[in-house]
């Protein structure tokens, strides 16, 4: 089981005794001891607090009135089953979007399954070196956690966990050093049992209060006009990084972007609107 909130609390806590016997007098020894041993802990990414009975938290969107911000989240979508596919050639992953991304300066968040992870380690690699993203848990095989959920087939509740923690070993594995303690929930369902499930893991829900309806459009205009037309201050747009299910979304993001900006806002990844949130609405 990976609890990855715990493992980087633990860092974080061992980095500050460290720091605390840094500066402590006559503690020389273990100074030394620090500066050898020990690289500067990671920043721990921020997480919402659990609900009532530790249920995992549901983040939508961050505060509306902390000034112009807006995270573009991209999911990463693969199904096993579209494995055969992506061998006959056909493309899950979106080269040209990410590279619009990075030539247009844009920080992002990436909700990546295990899946595409083992089908494109290369670029997920790439993702998760690259401080403008950051990446973060779309289950493996993009399996709902509901019964009913625009006919995805479903993960028994018994196995939400071990989903999970099998699309965070795929990631690792691929190379991402530090998948964030982030899941977004396939086709964005989620009842309170799957909310329940996943209390132990340590994990955030991150839903988006902005649809860009980027799925299977063929009018890259019509999904531009909807994110503008729809986006506020700290909201969440959910798009995709799917060139095959989700071919406008790399046009729409050069319309989108310098229009955003325009109007005066400031693009950030899910994690500056949730350390923003604790406190805020
Ligand atoms: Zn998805």
């Amino acid at each position: 089981m990976i609890p990855p909130a715990r493992r980087i609390t633990a860092v974080c806590v061992l980095g500050a005794a460290l720091a605390a016997c840094g500066s402590a007098d006559g503690a020389r020894h273990d100074r030394t001891e620090a500066t050898v041993s020990i690289s500067p802990p990671a920043p721990r990414p921020p997480v919402l607090a659990p609900g009532p009975g530790g249920l995992t938290p549901v983040f939508e969107h961050g505060p509306r009135t902390l000034g112009r911000t807006v995270a573009l989240t991209f999911d990463a979508d693969m199904t096993t089953a579209e494995g055969p596919r992506a061998a006959a050639g056909e493309h899950f992953d979106n080269p040209d979007l990410i590279g619009t991304l990075r030539a247009l300066k844009v920080p992002a968040t990436v909700f990546m399954t295990g899946r595409w992870a083992d089908e494109y380690p290369t670029e997920a690699r790439s993702l998760g070196h690259d401080p403008q993203f950051e990446v973060a848990n779309h289950s493996y095989g993009h399996n709902a956690f509901t019964d009913d959920c625009d006919g995805l087939p479903s993960v028994p509740a018994a196995e939400m966990r071990s989903d999970v923690a099998r699309a965070y070993a795929s990631l690792r594995k691929a190379g991402v050093p530090r998948p964030m303690p982030y899941f977004r929930f396939p086709g964005g369902c989620y009842d309170r049992q799957a909310l329940r499930a996943l209390n132990e893991v340590g994990v955030t829900a991150v839903q988006w209060d902005v649809v860009s309806g980027d799925t299977s459009a063929k009018d890259a205009d019509a999904v531009t006009r909807q994110v503008l037309d729809e986006v506020q201050p700290g909201s969440v747009v959910v798009m995709h990084c799917v060139l095959s299910t989700a071919p406008t979304t790399t046009q729409v993001v050069r319309t989108v972007v310098p229009e955003l900006r325009r109007r005066g806002y400031r693009l950030v990844k899910v994690s500056e609107l949730i350390g923003q949130s604790n406190g805020h609405r």
